[in-house]
């Protein structure tokens, strides 16, 4: 590693005073799971940063409350460890459970952090599918005052976000559940631990009061397209109707058409369309089940 100037600010608005009075080529550093290994790599991702401003002290980023209208406030700066033995996270978001229970060992869910997780940007990060298929919002604060915006909006491609110089994503807002909802992340992994998905599928259904048609469904794919992506095809074709096998199936085939994925070390492009339509299908059948089971 090169050397760099190292800064551990104690509140959000120190943070971004050293940004604003460094100028560029300044990069927060969360749990270090991504960044310390890009650096020790030579940082070729990105230009070698002559600074790190640490986020590990900020309360600004800790967050973490449930409210029967506004949903749940999750601050970026929580660990994977954090966020998937929450009890509101596992009851009522429980593909983010799954997705943030997934991250590395437990070693590496001890410091990785999901705002990590999400700036980073990889196409595979197991946090974003059960964040978009739950419609979080980010809060994005920076030199020129804050914004809020759908997730889907936030990447730009591998490695690649909205965030300017001197911003920083404080936390996440997701939306209450519906009743007779459910939610669900799995992934394709040549090993069951400590492995990169090949491909990652979340879904969230609601059926309506009677339990008979599917009120709103979410699919959101990880690993299959430059970034994380909603199948918004596919859950059109599925809400309003019946969850019979068949319009199922017809779904998850419409999730395969929408997947734009490549061939690299981990699998084929093939290989991961095929992925896709079979674990859509079973996530929808099992997430559809509990939602009936309440
Ligand atoms: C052994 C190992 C196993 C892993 N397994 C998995 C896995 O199974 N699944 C998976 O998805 N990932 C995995 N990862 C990758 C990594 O752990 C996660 O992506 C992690 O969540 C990154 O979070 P972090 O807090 O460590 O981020 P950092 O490494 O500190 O930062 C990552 C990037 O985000 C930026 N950043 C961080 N926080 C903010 C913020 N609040 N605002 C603005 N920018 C910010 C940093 O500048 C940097 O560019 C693994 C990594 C290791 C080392």
């Amino acid at each position: 590693m090169r050397p760099f100037a190292h800064f551990a600010p104690r509140s959000l608005d120190e943070a971004l005073d050293i940004f604003r009075r460094e100028g560029e080529g300044g990069r927060p550093l969360a749990g270090g799971t991504d960044l310390v290994v890009q650096l020790k790599e030579g940082g070729h991702k990105f230009p070698y940063p002559r600074y790190l401003v640490s986020l590990r002290r900020l309360p600004e980023l800790r967050a973490l409350g449930w409210h029967e209208e506004q949903g749940l406030r999750l601050g970026a700066g929580l660990t994977m460890a954090e966020v998937a033995s929450n009890d509101w996270v596992r009851q009522r978001y429980p593909a983010l459970a799954d997705g943030a229970g997934l991250v590395g060992s437990r070693q590496t869910m001890n410091m990785a952090t999901v705002g990590g997780n999400v700036c980073n940007a990889a196409p595979s990060a197991d946090t974003a599918p059960p964040l978009l298929a739950l419609e979080a919002q980010a809060r994005i604060v920076g030199p020129q005052g804050e914004r809020l915006l759908p997730l889907e909006e936030f990447w730009l491609g591998p490695g690649e976000t909205v965030l300017r110089h001197g911003e920083l994503l404080t936390e996440f807002l997701l939306p209450p559940p519906l009743p007779r909802s459910a939610s669900l992340y799995r992934r394709h992994t040549p090993r069951q631990q400590m492995d990169i998905a090949v491909v990652g599928v979340a879904v969230a259904v609601a059926l309506d009061d009677g339990g008979r048609t599917l009120k709103k469904v979410r699919i959101a794919l990880g690993a299959v397209a430059p970034t994380p992506i909603r199948a918004r095809r596919a859950e059109a074709a599925l809400e309003g109707q019946a969850p019979s096998p068949e319009a199922i199936a017809r779904a998850a085939a419409i999730a395969q058409e929408e997947a734009r994925p490549i061939s690299d070390v981990r699998g084929s492009a093939a290989l991961r369309r095929h992925l896709v339509g079979v674990m859509t299908e079973r996530l929808l059948r099992e997430a559809i089940e509990r939602a009936r089971r309440g």
